[in-house]
């Protein structure tokens, strides 16, 4: 799921608040069916809506939840670029391996410590 999140979040930053499983899909990696299958998910756990041969429509629930992994994203991204000089893509490739793992704790102290505004890649860090 968390997956699935980052490239909502990431479609609404670039202004497309609906996205749906063929965009998904391609984003990810993955079949058209299993996007469209853990969109179902999502709306069954409440976070946003299905609408069928449009895409997804977070609703405030899902939008701070998506908001919020974002945040551990791109905290972790810069944590990584930051100890290891990794290139943006890198950094990017690598949190998205562990960003669901990392414990709460972990993600406070790097905000405590680096205070980043931005990822490596230039992009706002969500409060
Ligand atoms: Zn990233």
């Amino acid at each position: 799921m968390y997956r699935y999140m980052k490239e909502i979040y990431r479609a609404h930053e670039n202004g497309l608040p609906v996205v749906g499983p063929t965009y998904l899909a391609r984003a990810i990696g993955v079949s058209k069916s299993t996007a469209h299958h853990m969109l179902k998910n999502m709306e069954r756990m409440g976070f946003g809506r299905y609408i069928e041969r449009k895409g997804f429509v977070l609703n405030e629930r899902g939008m701070e939840e998506a908001r919020k992994i974002m945040r551990r994203h791109r905290l972790l991204e810069s944590f990584l670029a930051t100890i290891f000089s990794f290139p943006p893509e890198k950094a990017c490739m690598e949190a998205d391996k562990i960003d669901a793992y990392a414990g709460d704790e972990l993600i406070e102290m790097i905000e405590e410590k680096y205070n980043y505004e931005c990822c490596p890649c230039g992009n706002e860090i969500p409060k």
